[in-house]
């Protein structure tokens, strides 16, 4: 647990939330600027700022993970259509240095390959 984490602060219920699925090892909740109907944030419990930083131990906390977002994507009835993304530092993006995903889904997405 980090002191200064948002998302840390949220998995200890110390900031409120939308939680929407929790696990021993991994909570999921709405997004607060949604870019979807659907916009969740898939996080670890456990403290990792970025994709860059984790180590093989985390191999099971990533599958369990990605096994949170293909339940939390049927739960919101969008497992048939839903786009993921992942920020890895500043320059890409991140703005909450606790490794997270993004579930949208819930309206039409273009390809990014043009
Ligand atoms: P990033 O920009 O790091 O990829 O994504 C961080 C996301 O966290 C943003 O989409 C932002 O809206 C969301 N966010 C930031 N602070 C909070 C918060 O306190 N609660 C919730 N639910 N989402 C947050
Ligand atoms: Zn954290």
């Amino acid at each position: 647990m980090e002191r200064d984490c948002i998302f840390c602060q949220i998995i200890a219920g110390r900031q409120p939330a939308d939680k929407v699925y929790e696990t021993e090892t991994v909570l999921a909740f709405r997004d607060i600027r949604p870019l979807a109907p659907t916009h969740i944030l898939v996080v670890p419990k456990k403290h990792i700022p970025r994709v860059a930083d984790l180590s093989a131990e985390d191999a099971p906390l990533m599958g369990d993970l990605l096994l949170a977002v293909r339940a939390v994507a049927e739960q919101e009835g969008v497992a048939h259509a839903f786009r993921l993304f992942v920020t890895n530092g500043a320059e890409a993006g991140q703005t909450v240095f606790h490794l997270h995903i993004h579930l949208l889904g819930g309206r039409p997405f273009r390809s990014l390959l043009g």
